[in-house]
């Protein structure tokens, strides 16, 4: 990614939202805050939107929204960036994995009802790499259970399944504006969204020492507060989203023209689907030795992740092996992530496959 490009083509909105603040010395939470739920609230889709500290506290804070804690199981997908599973754990409960479906690489609904057993609460489906998780199976599972559904959104602003918005298919969703998210700030910073009211006032006083009014603490909460310049900085790219994803989508089209008839695997969308390519993944063999021939041409690539959650060192009490997971295990020998980014031009694009392809 290339966030310096993007600052230089909107420079005065971003620097004057800045100055904004510091006039109005309203850093922590306050006006500006407030200004960017309702914004992004819109763009989303939903009734509630409550500002945080970052994309993991939001997970966390909703899990306990929903009352899960010790002794709860929550569902989650076999690959992930650790924050989804770390945030069940954080509030006590046991992350259970299940793999991936091998096209779309979100959490395989079909191999979701095996993972079920009294203690689970929760399903956590993230809309990994930007690609919608597949919502309308999930929401089918989780209410023949009564389970309650938490969307990771942090790698999928903008995502669509059949025309409405990833985020607000859930129970409730989360989302990190991390400055590399496709929607990013300055510094940490994320969100919670949710149309249920009794959700939304507990997150929203967890967030903020239990109380919704100051003084009135109602119970233990925590300090999980967006920045005012962080949030002014939201609203100034808020406008600005539609226009760069449209532009990684473009991108995507470009690697898809050019790699169409090569041995390399590229990303596969759901039909109706709104894939907003926070990363271009795509499988290929020898692996390592294609990451380092585009390093030595100059053309950074990176792995998302190398190894499934289930066998990372904080779950190996947990006991899984590699055939437990046999489309995460496989996929992460030969997944490469090059370039995305909206400023990514045709030549850039076409120097990379280059170097892909030879
Ligand atoms: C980035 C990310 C998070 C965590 O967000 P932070 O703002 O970095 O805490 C959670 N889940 C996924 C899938 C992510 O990519």
């Amino acid at each position: 990614m290339d966030l310096q490009a993007q600052y230089q083509s909107i420079k005065p909105e971003i620097d004057g939202a800045i100055q904004a603040v510091i006039e109005k010395g309203a850093f922590i939470s306050g006006p500006f805050a407030r200004q960017f739920e309702e914004d992004f609230k819109q763009y989303v889709g939903t009734e509630y939107c409550m500002s945080c500290g970052n994309g993991t506290d939001a997970i966390e804070i909703l899990l306990q929204a929903m009352g899960i804690g010790p002794g709860d199981e929550v569902i989650v997908p076999a690959i992930s960036w650790i924050a989804t599973s770390e945030a069940v754990s954080t509030v006590g409960a046991t992350p259970i994995f299940v793999d991936l479906h091998p096209e779309t690489y979100t959490i395989d609904p079909n191999l979701i009802e095996a993972k079920i057993t009294k203690k689970t609460k929760a399903i956590i489906p993230v809309h990994l790499y930007g690609n919608p998780a597949d919502m309308p199976a999930i929401m089918k599972i989780a209410a023949s259970y009564n389970l309650k559904v938490l969307e990771d959104c942090a790698q999928a602003h903008g995502a669509e399944i059949a025309g409405k918005r990833i985020g607000g298919w859930g129970d409730a969703s989360s989302f990190s504006f991390y400055p590399g998210k496709n929607l990013g700030a300055y510094g940490d910073a994320g969100a919670m969204l949710t149309n249920d009211e009794e959700i939304a006032v507990k997150a929203k006083m967890i967030a903020n020492h239990g109380q919704l009014k100051k003084h009135n603490h109602q119970m233990e909460g925590r300090n999980s507060r967006l920045d005012g310049i962080q949030a002014a900085i939201l609203s100034a790219k808020l406008p600005h989203i539609e226009s760069w994803t449209e532009k990684r989508i473009s991108r995507a089209a470009k690697y898809q023209e050019l790699l169409a008839d090569s041995v390399i695997t590229l990303p596969q969308v759901r039909p109706g689907d709104r894939h907003v390519y926070h990363v271009y993944v795509i499988q290929i063999d020898n692996r390592d030795q294609v990451k380092e021939k585009l390093q030595k041409a100059g053309i950074t690539s990176l792995i998302h992740y190398p190894t499934p959650l289930p066998l990372l060192p904080p779950y190996a009490h947990q006991g899984h092996k590699p055939e437990d997971f046999p489309v995460a295990s496989s996929m992460v020998q030969r997944i490469l992530s090059p370039p995305i980014y909206p400023e990514l031009t045709d030549e850039m694009i076409e120097y990379v496959v280059d170097h892909l392809l030879h």
